[in-house]
């Protein structure tokens, strides 16, 4: 499942490539249709993410002003949601003209195209999806491939919203309250250094009888963690996932806290999630085990711990698999 990191790049990508204009709007596998409809011709005003929940304000052409903003003074209220949550297995898929570049991992940003006579026939796509192989200008929309469930283009780029946990449109007031059921997101601009997001998300974790390990996967204490950073930071932070909260003091739930919001920012500056300090990464890379340049006990089940030695284990919580260092965690 994607986790925080991912859900903000994509983020960045459509508001890069669709922020302040207007958008023609579908559901081609028809789920979403009448909703779309609703979409269609609208403004795309701005994206906010908390956690793993993407939410894209859309405005009448008319209204609103600015673009890309959704927050602080003199911005109107955004009275027009899409909220998305991707789950396991949805994901959003971009494509464009030239001027559109896909780095992979969800991000696609806007170049000025090749002035005419000077394309050298060479895609500028890293990642070879077809892209930058039309003209501004003359480019068209692809048709769409798989179940697509939400689809918006403007005259340069397409995203297409496939196989979404959740994708609907709401209220202002409804997404107040989606975001209400959430924890602080160690992604938010600053929450590295919020005391008050360390601090709801320290105590109401200590106030917990069950394992930290079911607590740091619960969006409603803390948002946006998911399966690999759970893993890597609790063996940073060398606490067993299977430490009951009320077990962890408060002062080592705040450096929890830290020890996250620092992960997941390097995360996402990285545009990859790979948790490994280059400093501590096997050198050379272990043949068999690319993971530990990586990760230091995500998908390691058996393998030598990269600080220790000990194997690390492997356990299913809540259905999700679990790994952790037995030495090292306690
Ligand atoms: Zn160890």
């Amino acid at each position: 499942m994607p986790e925080g990191d991912a859900i903000r790049r994509l983020a960045s990508t459509i508001t890069e490539l669709f922020a302040g204009g207007t958008v023609v709007a579908s559901s081609p596998q028809g789920r979403f249709a009448h909703s779309a409809a609703l979409i269609d011709g609208c403004r795309l005003q701005c994206v906010r993410v908390h956690g793993k929940h993407m939410f894209i304000g859309f405005v009448t052409e008319g209204e609103g002003q600015g673009q890309g903003q959704c927050e602080g003074e003199g911005e109107p209220i955004l009275e027009r949601w899409m909220h998305i949550h991707l789950g396991l297995y949805g994901w959003w898929r971009f494509n464009g003209d030239e001027t559109v570049v896909d780095e992979g991992y969800g991000v696609a940003h806007r170049v000025p195209p090749v002035p005419a006579g000077e394309w050298n026939g060479h895609s500028e796509t890293r990642w070879g999806c077809g892209f930058g192989e039309a003209a501004a200008g003359t480019w068209e929309p692809p048709e769409p491939v798989g179940q697509v469930r939400f689809r918006m283009y403007n005259t340069h780029a397409v995203a297409d919203l496939i196989g979404p946990n959740r994708c609907e449109l709401i209220t202002d007031a409804e997404r107040e309250a989606v975001e209400a059921r959430l924890g602080p997101d160690p992604l938010e601009v600053g929450a590295r250094d919020d005391e008050e997001a360390a601090d709801c998300f320290a105590r109401t974790a200590h106030a917990k009888k069950r394992a930290i390990g079911e607590i740091i996967m619960d969006q409603s204490i803390i948002a946006g963690v998911g399966n690999i950073y759970r893993a890597d930071s609790l063996f940073l932070a060398g606490i067993s996932p299977h430490r009951k909260g009320k077990n962890v003091s408060v002062k080592r739930l705040k450096e929890l806290w830290v020890l996250i919001c620092d992960l997941m920012n390097r995360g996402l500056a990285a545009g990859r999630l790979e948790t490994m300090d280059p400093k501590e990464a096997p050198n050379p890379p272990l043949v068999g085990d690319e993971e530990a340049s990586r990760w230091y006990v995500y998908h390691r089940t058996g393998r030598p711990c990269v600080r220790c030695g000990t194997p690390i284990r492997e356990a299913l919580m809540q259905n999700r698999r679990l790994f952790w260092c037995p030495s090292c965690q306690r």
